[in-house]
């Protein structure tokens, strides 16, 4: 018998003997009021597909976010929240897209399926260009280009060089008990370093440099393979483009897998391809700020303390967004009306925080946190201080603000549209009982597993960095890799009301317990260096 499985087998007896016993400490009587509730009146399809249908995709900065964030303000003012409101953080000039048509015009193939990334300048109007396979990756390619490039479309990616990370993967999945078993079972392996932000560093320096070389040689648009198979157009954006005063280059676009492929195959066979590009979008230099929606439901006898729940509201602008991260918001508000709408009177403040900019670099959380719970010394090295804030190295001492004592714990709804199957603790080994009691009388509905693993990429990131107890839920991860994630089939269709019904239960019951509980959640020791496992921002860079 290997030693994985003996430990996979304690991990399991640990949880079914730990949970009735600690199921005492749960309010069974609000679990029940809170299941009603949910079921019998869920609004949180209804939310979503507000979000998704009617507002659509919400790009930071765009006048999208802005609405969809009004919109969840006066919903939250009409459920009885207090104080629902906008909060603004510093972001940069906003984009939108109107129109996107590419065809190949020699030899007549006719339209191919093709995305603006965002922040990307537009064309003015149709134009044409011979399309080029090129790998432009440092300032030797680009000296070595000087001059060739002019009314040419290039190319930038080669074929696929290997099976695409998704691949292996079922394309619709939930987690098994002998995979959350896994999850349960400690990674002891040596830890990931800081590579991830040199190589975005990098990244960065180079993207001004090809932005600017693009222009001045007079390039049409460039054009890269997506990452995903089967016709699926996943892409972010250059998101360093928001600032006006870096260079913003020439139209980029990113082809679904199979006609790029089959380009490069024409090309590679010496064929002359020709291509029309039509890119209609726009910059919003008039509003530079975006926006985290806040509110509360009023605490009690601790009403100076605090629980929060949140989400990001912002998206890419592929599709609507929908199990990135729709789904969580709508959750996440759909836990808190379920506790206004059964008339709870929790004993700490309920706050939601539905944050903006997550997808460009947890940028709403983090201002959010840096204005509120701690902070961070300005660096004083001038090479730093030319870096977008997120690939920046930490400085230190990391020093606490007015909310950071009153924070008992925020809880975060991230990774996609599946079910609440358990929750990380990200390393705090105090809180795992805790919790464990807290799912017990959930179990019936698939919650079972807590995990001492940390996991990263998303809005409690900002939270635990800061000393604070900061969470995010396991969730099955349905089709969220293989098709959603940031993909233009990232829509209403994907979310499934079972899951969405069942998570806001599980968000109702961990707010109504830690906001009832005698005591604050445990918290690690507070920061004083870089931790272990640097966690790094979703989509930075993102294409
Ligand atoms: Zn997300």
């Amino acid at each position: 018998m290997d030693s994985k499985r003996k430990l996979r087998g304690s991990a399991i007896a640990w949880m079914l003997v730990a949970a009735p016993l600690a199921a005492q400490s749960v309010d069974l009587d609000m679990a029940t009021r809170i299941r009603d509730e949910a079921v019998r009146r869920s609004q949180v399809m209804e939310i979503a597909r507000h979000l998704t249908d009617e507002i659509g995709p919400r790009l930071t900065g765009s006048p999208a976010l802005r609405q969809a964030g009004e919109w969840a303000r006066d919903r939250l003012t009409d459920w009885g929240l207090s104080r629902a409101r906008l909060e603004p953080f510093e972001f940069g000039e906003g984009w939108s897209f109107s129109r996107c048509v590419v065809s190949v015009v020699e030899p007549e193939i006719g339209p191919v399926a093709a995305l603006p990334k965002a922040w990307t300048v537009g064309t003015e109007g149709a134009v044409r260009g011979e399309a080029v396979r090129l790998t432009l990756e440092d300032a030797e390619d680009l000296e070595e280009q000087k001059g060739k490039l002019a009314g040419k479309i290039l190319f930038l990616d080669g074929p696929r060089k290997e099976e695409p990370s998704a691949r292996p993967r079922r394309d619709f999945e939930r987690w098994d008990d002998e995979r959350l078993a896994e999850l349960v079972e400690l990674d002891l392996d040596e830890p990931r370093g800081d590579s991830w932000r040199e190589q975005a560093r990098k990244r960065w320096a180079f993207t001004r440099q090809l932005a600017e070389f693009l222009a001045a040689e007079g390039v049409v648009a460039t054009v890269e393979l997506s990452s995903r198979d089967h016709g699926i157009l996943r892409l972010g954006g250059d998101s360093a483009k928001r600032d006006p005063s870096l260079p913003r280059g020439v139209p980029g676009l990113v082809m679904a897998a199979e006609p790029y492929q089959r380009l490069l195959r024409r090309l590679e066979g010496g064929e002359r391809i020709e291509l029309e590009v039509d890119v209609a979008t726009r910059f919003h230099p008039e509003e530079t700020l975006a926006y985290n929606t806040l509110a509360e439901i009023p605490g009690g006898d601790k009403r100076g303390e605090i629980v929060l729940a949140g989400a990001h509201l912002d998206s890419w602008h592929a599709g609507t967004g929908a199990t990135d991260n729709a789904a969580g918001s709508a959750v996440v508000l759909e836990a808190v009306r379920i506790l206004q709408a059964i008339g709870a009177r929790p004993r700490r403040t309920i706050r939601v925080a539905l944050w903006g900019g997550e997808e460009q670099g947890l940028l709403g959380s983090r201002a959010w946190v840096e204005a509120n719970v701690a902070d961070r010394p300005e660096s004083t090295d001038a090479e730093e201080l030319e870096l977008p804030r997120m690939l920046r190295r930490e400085t230190w001492p990391l020093r606490p603000r007015a909310e950071h004592g009153k924070i008992s714990a925020y809880f975060n709804l991230d990774n996609g549209g599946g079910k609440i199957r358990g929750i990380y603790t990200q390393g705090n080994l105090a809180v795992a009982p805790i919790f464990q009691g807290w799912i017990a009388p959930l179990a019936d509905l698939g919650v079972t597993t807590v995990t001492n693993e940390a996991t990263g990429s998303t809005d409690h990131v900002p939270f635990d960095r800061a000393g604070v107890p900061g969470f995010q839920f396991i969730q099955d991860p349905l089709d969220y890799f293989p098709r959603t994630h940031h993909s233009h089939l990232d829509t209403f269709e994907r979310l499934r009301r079972e899951d969405l019904v069942q998570a806001s239960i599980v968000m109702a019951t961990f707010l109504w317990q830690t906001a009832q509980r005698e005591e604050k959640l445990p918290r690690k020791p507070f920061p004083v260096e870089p931790p272990v496992r640097p966690e790094t921002g979703e989509g930075a860079g993102a294409r």
